[in-house]
């Protein structure tokens, strides 16, 4: 959770005061950095009730035709089409919902929503409404991947602790993860969610051909690592990031340190490691480390597990490492 407010524009969007050459046609021509400054409010007009009862009051408000009966969640309507404008009331609905749809998962998102990747969006219909509400979709047994959440799976709203009043307060998760009183308590919180011990997959037991597989792989993960951390534009991908990592394979563990541009190898057990990696064949790791591979997409074809969602942005950091080896080869 964040104590320091956020600002509009994040810091690292805000260029340095500073001049830079740039030469075109062989003459050189001088570039300073400026600013404009545009910044607005915006009314939520009409849907303030909506908003603020997301915020403020946890409830989820919709309208409910006064002719017809129908119930309209967002309530995006005064006045019911149906019945001539018969005007419509508010009314609470409930916090559970079947998904109507198939929710496709975003992992690559644009810089707006990338601190949120990768999550679900598909449009859920709660108990007792009438019409289908768009909403952001998690799950709490690690990476979400497709399969955890379908059309007709039962979901949960759940309110962030920080709430501004937009639809970004409220995200579902499977009722399938969470605990009977979890379920029926209305306005559950984020902060109330157990997410930190996800179910981890089981690894088969090792044959000596396994340990030879990871003594084989090992050696070279233990290389191109060292490979990263001497590498300029590797340690770049990394700067400002802190990540202890413990790895499992089928044959044998081993940690990752991330420590601000610096990245290590060790053969050791984490008492308290930032997140856990999963990937029975040693191997399929190795290959996204080697750049012969995307991990991402391991991760996303369920080859390799990661026990925390928001750690995608670690697993796309060190594949981009991966690729700045390879160009510094290149060049
Ligand atoms: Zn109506």
């Amino acid at each position: 959770m964040t104590t320091q407010k956020e600002k509009v524009i994040p810091e690292k969007y805000i260029p340095d005061v500073d001049s830079y050459i740039e030469t075109i046609d062989g003459k050189d021509y001088l570039i300073t950095n400026d600013a404009m400054y545009t910044f607005y409010r915006r009314t939520k007009g009409e849907f303030s009730p909506f908003f603020l009862g997301l915020r403020d009051e946890k409830k989820l408000l919709g309208c409910k035709c006064t002719k017809c009966g129908l119930v309209r969640v967002p309530p995006f309507l005064t006045h019911c089409p149906d019945c001539n404008f018969t005007p419509t009331e508010p009314v609470e609905v409930e916090q559970v919902g079947i998904m109507n749809s198939t929710p496709p998962i975003t992992y690559f998102a644009t810089s707006l929503f990338q601190h949120m990747a990768p999550y679900g969006r598909g449009r859920v219909i709660f108990k007792g409404t009438d019409t289908a509400m768009s909403v952001i979709l998690y799950t709490t047994t690690g990476i979400l991947v497709p399969g955890i959440i379908k059309k007709g799976t039962e979901v949960k709203l759940v309110f962030r602790d920080n709430r501004i009043g937009e639809m970004t307060d409220v995200f579902c998760v499977p009722t399938a993860e969470l605990a009977k009183e979890q379920i029926e308590k209305k306005g559950l919180q984020e902060s109330e969610i157990n997410w930190e011990s996800p179910v981890e997959p089981e690894l088969p037991r090792a044959s000596d051909a396994d340990v030879a597989v990871y003594e084989g792989a090992l050696a070279e993960m233990r290389s191109i690592i060292s490979e990263m951390d001497a590498n300029e534009r590797a340690r770049k991908d990394i700067a400002g990031w802190k990540r202890d990592i413990q790895v499992k394979t089928r044959g044998g563990q081993f940690a990752v340190i991330i420590d601000d541009g610096d990245i290590k190898l060790e053969e050791r057990d984490l008492t308290s490691p930032d997140f856990i990696v999963v990937s029975e064949d040693p191997r399929t790791l190795l290959d996204g480390l080697a750049y012969r591979g995307a991990i991402t997409d391991s991760v996303i074809n369920k080859k390799l597990w990661i026990s925390k969602n928001m750690e995608f942005n670690t697993i796309f950091k060190l594949d981009r490492m991966a690729r700045s080896v390879a160009r510094s080869k290149k060049a």
